[in-house]
């Protein structure tokens, strides 16, 4: 059985340290939301299923292998003929501003169906994970993430809006009648309103309106400031980890799955956050959206002295 299983579009990536229309050097990975969750869950010892289409390309084949190296289970992912991988690069541009351009529009995975994802919730794990990403991605993954939300297993969603996909009426047409059926939501600040009702007008508001809707921990992401989480009980707050910034890509990931492993190992909330504010510095004090996740062994990691040397 898992413990987690997460399913979503994960792309070739590529990313230039300068701008892409110069030409020059540039490195070659993967970067999806779910599978940057998955891999950061794996890394931390949990058992961890990812699912989503790729095309019968060698990009395809990079993202499988990759989430297989990382002891990711892809057993229910597919090849589909329908489209290619996707493919995102990322440029940097003013020091540590990265730009995103995706070529994902008509990918294998803006084909994702409720029958490629339900198989996988079987047998029932203990979390189930999605991002506002997916239902992004076309009218088949948005029913696909509708029909897991509501196969009855325990729900954590990341709202993730990305303003390249979709409208910010459109994300909350999507997210808001999900919200019966989750028990987790993670969002940046100004997210919330996309999964809050209307009425509500301030952050207190939303959050109070998403516990009263039955979620039970409402977790806020806040960048360089921390992070919050409430549940009907308690609030609590966490401050950033202070480390040198490399590439913030993939923090509200790495957050995700820190959070998440501490729901699964018991953690009080102040536990789970800061496992939390702990991963995700790791991802933003080293290059890549997943390569610089820690294990469990590595999370004491940024207690030792800055500059210090490990021998
Ligand atoms: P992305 O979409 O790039 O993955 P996000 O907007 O979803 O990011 P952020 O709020 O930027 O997520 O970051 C998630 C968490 O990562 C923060 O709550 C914080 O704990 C940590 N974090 C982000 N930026 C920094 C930073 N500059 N220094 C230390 N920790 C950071």
């Amino acid at each position: 059985m898992s413990d987690v299983v997460t399913f979503g579009e994960t792309m070739a990536a590529l990313r230039a340290d300068g701008p892409i229309r110069l030409g020059g050097t540039m490195r070659l990975s993967v970067a999806g939301a779910e599978s940057n969750v998955a891999i950061g869950l794996a890394r931390l010892g949990h058992r961890v299923r990812w699912t989503g289409l790729v095309g019968r390309d060698e990009t395809g084949e990079l993202v499988l292998r990759t989430l297989r190296a990382e002891g990711v289970d892809v057993g229910h992912a597919r090849v589909d003929e329908r489209g290619p991988t996707g493919l995102i690069l990322f440029e940097r541009r003013l020091g540590d501003l990265v730009r995103v351009i995706y070529h994902r529009a008509g990918s294998a995975a803006s084909f994702l169906s409720a029958d490629d994802v339900l198989p996988a919730l079987d047998p029932s794990p203990r979390l189930l994970h999605v991002t506002g990403i997916t239902p992004a991605l076309g009218p088949a993954p948005a029913l696909a993430v509708r029909a897991a939300v509501e196969s009855g297993v325990r729900v954590c969603l990341d709202v993730n809006y990305r303003s390249r996909l979709w409208g910010r009426d459109q994300a909350a047409a999507a997210l808001r009648p999900l919200v019966s059926a989750l028990s987790v939501v993670v969002a940046s600040d100004d997210e919330l309103e996309l999964v809050a009702p209307p009425s509500a007008s301030t952050e207190n508001d939303r959050v109070a309106a998403l516990l009263d809707a039955g979620v039970a921990e409402v977790v806020i992401k806040r960048g360089a400031d921390g992070a919050s989480a409430h549940t009907r009980h308690s609030s609590v707050h966490a401050s950033a980890r202070r480390v040198r910034v490399v590439d913030v890509v993939g923090a509200g990931d790495a957050f995700v799955a820190g959070y998440l492993s501490g729901l699964l190992d018991d953690l009080d909330l102040t536990g789970r956050l800061d496992r939390a504010v702990t991963t995700g510095a790791f991802a933003v004090a080293s290059p890549g959206d997943w390569e610089g996740l820690p294990t469990r062994a590595e999370l004491g990691l940024l207690d030792g002295r800055p500059e210090s040397t490990l021998r």
